[in-house]
This record gives structure tokens, sequence and C-alpha cells, in this order.
């Protein structure tokens, strides 16, 4: 038996009446437990390529959150959150082998606002007593934790202790996972899955998240915000230097955490091969990335006629569209 499954681009969400006038009437707050709620709910993924300082405090300016990856010491990652932490909520990724409580503690006496533990499998023994283990050394603290991509999963790690769960797996766009596992679900399917459950985790639509229908179409389907990768590649504010090719414009490095090139330069060796590395055209700085999101979100929740996303969640309309509406979707105009 095989349940059907649905994608992002194989929904639209059918217009609404609206009597929004004013794209500043939406809100879209976020109560996230922390000393200041999110009011873009988007978060940066915590990735080499992606996340730094600089781009954790330009998210926290447009009001979304950035998560300090984990790829480096100790010491290095509880040092780039100590340089924002004063003025900035940022999360800080951990894993759940060796030495990740060490590493909590750490990011935790820097300043970090929340834990994600980072795990490209989540519906696993190791992340539900990862989150045990944090849970009882800081009861209070917002602990992320994924990727799990059924209702099932979700439930689990929700009544293990998680305050949010990442939704979506093998949709990334750097991932490969579904070609060399055979395993994942499409994201959308999984935020729609995951959003019947009836605990207090917030849900994050994680991977595959192209623009800003695809952020509205995961908040309509249940999610309480999104996380984006691709989106933010190849801003100025991304790690990562510029790399220039005669003839060529001038690109970034955008890579998979579990990519043969990533993991060789944070461990010298690679066991699973599941993401892949790419260089992306440059997109200036992020601050007109994260208005252009702020913008589309906002648009959307006013087609809906909807003024927050939990109006949006009760009263949107999704309609299936067929290949050839996939393709109307798209511009299409001939060059
Ligand atoms: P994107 O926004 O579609 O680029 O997806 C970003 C998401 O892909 C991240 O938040 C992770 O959940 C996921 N991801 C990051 N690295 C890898 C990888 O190497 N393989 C599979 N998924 C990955």
């Amino acid at each position: 038996m095989f349940k059907e499954t649905l994608s992002f681009d194989d929904v639209l969400l059918s217009p609404r009446y609206s009597d929004i006038i004013s794209r500043s009437d939406v809100d879209l707050s976020l109560d996230i437990g922390t000393t200041r709620k999110m009011m873009l709910p988007v978060f940066g993924a915590p990735m080499d390529t992606i996340m730094n300082s600089d781009m954790a405090a330009a998210l926290y300016e447009a009001g979304a959150r950035g998560i300090m990856h984990r790829y480096c010491s100790i010491e290095e990652q509880a040092l780039a959150v100590r340089k924002v932490s004063s003025t900035v909520e940022v999360f800080g990724a951990i894993g759940v082998t060796g030495d990740y409580t060490e590493r909590a503690v750490a990011l935790v006496g820097a300043g970090a606002a929340g834990l994600c533990i980072d795990v490209a499998h989540g519906h696993h023994l190791s992340v539900v007593n990862a989150i045990k283990s944090i849970r009882q050394m800081f009861p209070n603290i917002h602990i992320m934790a994924g990727n799990v991509a059924t209702l099932e999963a979700f439930n689990c790690l929700a009544e293990a202790g998680a305050t949010s769960i990442r939704v979506g797996v093998g949709g990334g766009s750097i991932c490969s996972t579904r070609l060399q596992t055979g395993h994942g679900v499409p994201t959308f399917q999984s935020v729609l899955d995951c959003a019947a459950s009836d605990t207090n985790a917030l849900l994050i639509a994680d991977g595959g998240i192209k623009n800003t229908g695809d952020m509205v179409k995961a908040l309509a389907a249940g999610a309480d915000a999104v996380m984006v990768g691709s989106m933010l590649s190849g801003t100025s504010e991304t790690p990562g230097s510029i790399v220039t090719k005669a003839g060529e414009p001038p690109m970034k490095v955008y890579r998979g955490m579990a990519s043969p090139e990533a993991q060789i330069e944070w461990r010298g060796r690679y066991s699973s091969n599941e993401g892949v590395s790419r260089t992306v055209r440059l997109k200036g700085p992020v601050h007109k990335v994260l208005f252009e999101m702020d913008k589309g979100i906002r648009s959307g929740l006013s087609y809906s006629g909807a003024r927050n996303i939990s109006r949006l969640q009760a009263s949107c309309i999704f309609i299936k569209q067929t290949s050839a509406g996939t393709k109307e979707s798209s511009t299409h105009i001939d060059s």
C-alpha cells in the first residue's frame, strides 16, 4: 500500500477575501520562549557556508534567528556565539555523541538563547537520549531537535522534551540522502503530517524551501517557522571566500554538511555521502534577501485574508495543481 504524498510544487493556496489594507497589518510574530519574540519566523541553517556571527546578527535584526554551526572546535563556536550574544539572540548547534554536553555548556555559558540538536535522522535513540540529558542540565532552555519526517517521530521528540522540531528529511537543495538511501518524505507532506501532533512542540519546516511562496505554503500547512539554507546562500555575510573563474560571474560555495567536501574539511574523512557542494551566484547583502522574505510572506497571508499565521492555518484553502499548473505557476515568458 502506497501513501500519496505532496511536495510544495504540487499545491497552491486559493486566494480568499481579504480586508487587509496594508502588509504591515499582518503579524508574523512567534514566541519561542526566549527573551524576544521572532518577528520573522525564519531560522538560518547551522551550516558552515551559511552561518557565522555576521549572518546571525543580520537575521536577528530582521526578526529572524541564526543557529551557529557545530563544525568547529567548542572554543571557536562559543566565541562566535559570545561575539554577538550581548545584543543578539542566537542558537548553537550540538551533536549527540562525544563532547556534545561540554559543547552545550560552553554555548549556554557564551549566551546562546537556545540549543539545536542537529542530526540528519532525528527519530533515533541517541537524539531522544540527548534531548533528555540537555533538558536535565538546562530545564528552561529552548531545545530544537531533528530532523524528522513523520508524525510518530515528531511526537517522540516532543515527548522527550524538545521545544521545537525540524521537519524535513531529504528535501534540502544540497541533499542527496534520498538518492543515496532511498529514504525521505517530501517536506510539505511531512509538515502536513506533523502538524496533526497534539503536543506543544513548535514545528519548523526545513529543507527544500525555494522561495517565499514555499514558506507561505509551509506556514499554512502547520509550520510555526521555516528554516533555510539555499535562500541565504551567496549573500555577502556567508562564510567563505568568493570564487572567481575567467569568463564566469563571481560565486560562493554552498554545500551540504554531509557532503564529502564538508566532512573532509571538518574531520579529515567522510563516511556516508549524503550531500553535494556547489557554487552559487553572489546575492549581495542578506538584509535585501530578508526584506523580500518579510514582504513576500506578508503578501502571502494577505492573499488568504489572514492577519496572522494561526488565522492562515485556520482559513487557508489548498488546491492540488497538475504539471501544466506547475508550469504556469512559474514565470514562463519566452526570452
Ligand atoms: P535548503 O534550504 O533547501 O538549502 O536546505 C537546508 C537544509 O538542508 C538544512 O537546514 C538541513 O536540514 C539540510 N542539510 C544540510 N546539509 C545537508 C546534507 O549534506 N545532506 C542532507 N541535508 C542537509
